[in-house]
């Protein structure tokens, strides 16, 4: 056997592969191959044939920020008049009441990093979400947040994350971590933090028993070597804490921001839906132990989206109410919850909703598609969402 069927063979045996041997597949495989493998894999962890979707609203406080990422197109820096907003309370309200009126079950929340808001304001703001919500699920405060609230507030970040958990929050989502190689975040966003700072807040996180996500934001000046390098630090905390609920990679969106013009400008070109297939497939076969990968279908559409239910991944994301940091960078992908349903029913799944546990909460069960024409969701059948 060569090289290339080694490593497909120890796929095959359920064996983990090391990062070289994922390079290699990432080079040279055919989709195809990579298709096969990532889709048995996702057989194996999830052989009830249903992919899930959770409805939440993704709720940013501030755009307000200080640290400047070269992709992103949804901040203001402070004292931008035109630009800056930082929501009210009632508002905040609003939206949240909005969202549990159609069924949400959770609150995604994150936003800038605003210079003058604390750890305190934030302990209030999420202990008066939970006084009045209870039982809403707070996923909140991604990595590079705390570790700004440890600046302004001058605490440790294993303090931030104490404090905002009595407060309520529930657990993090795994943003900022794009590539976490420090040589691709000196250029795309030098100011953010660094790999290993990422990883100690995460793995703090979980000791302190709350769950979070991972994530992937590529196609931008990383190597396929990088890539692999982000996965296995991934891999090997989960080893470590076993606190990830699920990997979401998606690609870079130049619009309206100073790295896509940048790139642009030197020739680059945008990720294909393939190169996000292709990646997406390496996560699923490389990280063998994440039960879940979820789908991005705000930067690649619901097509693609639906496609990648073939490549490794087994949940739609989330059905949200509001997304404002991607389609700031002029990528929105919106459609019906109904036709979410008709996507993943005809890529020959069974949808069903799901808590931020990955628990199925879905009035309809887990018994299997045996009805196509089901239509009885257990919340109205036209929220827009988006990842
Ligand atoms: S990605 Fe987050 S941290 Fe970076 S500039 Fe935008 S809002 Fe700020």
């Amino acid at each position: 056997m060569n090289p290339l069927e080694e490593s497909i063979a120890k796929v095959w045996a359920g064996e983990r592969l090391t990062p070289k041997e994922a390079v290699r597949l990432h080079k040279e495989a055919e989709l195809s191959l990579l298709a096969t493998l990532a889709d048995e894999i996702r057989r194996r962890k999830h052989p009830e044939n249903i992919v899930t979707y959770i409805i939440d609203r993704n709720l940013n406080p501030t755009n307000v920020c200080v640290t400047d990422c070269g992709f992103c197109a949804f901040y203001a820096k402070p004292g931008d008049e035109a630009k800056a907003w930082l929501l009210d309370r009632e508002t905040i309200y609003a939206k949240i009441q909005e969202t549990v009126d159609v069924g949400g079950v959770q609150i995604l929340m994150q936003g800038g990093h605003h210079p003058e808001l604390g750890v305190e304001w934030f302990e209030n703001l999420l202990g008066d979400i939970k006084s009045r919500w209870p039982d809403l699920h707070l996923h909140a405060m991604s990595p590079p947040e705390i570790e700004h609230l440890s600046r302004v507030s001058k605490i440790t970040t294993q303090e931030v994350l104490e404090k905002l958990q009595l407060a309520g929050m529930d657990s993090m989502p795994g943003g900022g971590a794009e590539i976490l190689v420090d040589r691709v975040r000196e250029l795309i966003a030098p100011r953010k933090t660094k790999s290993t700072e990422w990883l100690k807040i995460t793995e703090e996180a979980h000791q302190l028993g709350m769950k979070t996500t991972a994530t992937m934001m590529f196609g931008h000046v990383e190597t396929i070597e990088e890539r692999v390098e982000h996965l296995s630090q991934l891999r090997a905390l989960q080893d470590r804490t076993g606190g990830f609920t699920a990997f979401i990679d998606w690609t870079f969106q130049p619009g309206g921001n100073p790295l896509g013009e940048k790139l642009a400008a030197e020739g680059w070109k945008k990720s294909t839906h393939v190169e996000y297939l292709r990646t997406t497939a390496i996560a699923r076969i490389f990280l063998d132990n994440f039960n879940n990968l979820q789908a991005s279908f705000v930067t690649q559409g619901s097509e693609a989206a639906a496609l990648s239910l073939r490549m490794g991944v087994n949940d739609f994301g989330s059905a949200m109410l509001e997304e404002n940091v991607v389609s700031a960078a002029g990528c929105s992908e919106l459609v019906a919850l109904q036709d979410m349903e008709t996507k993943i029913r005809e890529a020959g799944f069974t949808p069903r909703q799901r808590n931020q546990r990955y628990e199925i909460i879905d009035v309809r069960g887990l018994t299997p598609h045996v009805d196509q024409k089901e239509t009885t969701l257990s919340t109205p059948p036209v929220v827009p969402f988006g990842q």
